[in-house]
């Protein structure tokens, strides 16, 4: 369902030009949860924001299998400040489906059942400034979840989190999207999050935009891990 093959991006800075991406390629089969992990500088958010179109690539391609209704097949989960403040809980999560263009009973339908699944009933008509940080987080992914995309984005949606918080919402979303067989490409730069999440780990070098290594399914657990890398098949 998603596909990128040899994807160079360089950034200018002065005089100099910086290698973000040095050819990267993968695949992902539909229903599949990719954990891209790396140092920071690394590339990470580049590589994403070239699969989101929000920046374009030097060369090489990606592809991801269009939507069925003609939007863009998947949706984005930053770090933080992705949800409107200005907006309540219930209008964040209908934010998507107007764009869409979807009704208004559908509309109401599908944003009171994201807000329910992600534990937020009762605070539709709350600011984000009245909620904690875990909470705007599950706004933001009810708000992803709630447009039903192929494919989940995610960069590093839980990083600002504390650890507990942090591993209830890994929690609730690897669920989610076990449940909804979404494919997901996950940016962290925490290897046990990658651990937790992944079906899949694209681990990217200090060396920017290089890919050291893509350990398949099945995975690992973390005392398995030495193993892998002692595997002469993982390089
Ligand atoms: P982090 O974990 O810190 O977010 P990352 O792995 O996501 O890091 P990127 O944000 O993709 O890394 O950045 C990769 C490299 O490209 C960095 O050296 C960064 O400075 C550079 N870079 C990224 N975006 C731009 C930009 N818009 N203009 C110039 N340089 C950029």
């Amino acid at each position: 369902v998603v596909r990128v093959s040899d994807v160079i991006k360089h950034f200018v800075h002065g005089k100099r030009q910086l290698r973000a991406l040095d050819g990267v390629s993968f695949e992902l089969p539909e229903g599949r949860f990719l954990v891209v992990v790396g140092p920071s500088g690394c590339g990470k958010t580049t590589l994403l924001r070239i699969l989101a179109g929000l920046e374009q690539q030097d060369s090489g391609e990606v592809w991801m299998r269009p939507s069925r209704d003609g939007h863009p097949p998947f949706a984005m989960v930053f770090q933080e400040q992705s949800v409107f403040p200005w907006l309540t809980v219930r209008d964040n999560v209908a934010y998507g489906l107007k764009l869409r263009r979807v009704r208004g009973r559908q509309v109401e339908e599908r944003a009171s059942h994201w807000i329910r699944k992600v534990g937020l009933s009762g605070f539709e008509r709350a600011y984000p400034h009245q909620l904690s940080g875990g909470m705007k987080q599950r706004v933001s992914i009810a708000r992803a979840f709630a447009v039903d995309p192929d494919v989940l984005l995610m960069d590093e949606p839980f990083s600002a989190l504390d650890e507990q918080m942090r591993t209830i919402l890994q929690q609730e979303v690897s669920s989610l999207c076990e449940e909804q067989q979404k494919t997901v490409i996950f940016v962290t730069h925490s290897i046990d999050e990658a651990l937790t999440l992944g079906d899949e780990v694209l681990v990217m070098t200090h060396r920017p935009g290089r890919v050291k290594r893509v350990i398949p399914v099945p995975f690992p657990r973390p005392r398995d891990v030495v193993e892998v890398r002692a595997d002469p098949r993982y390089g």
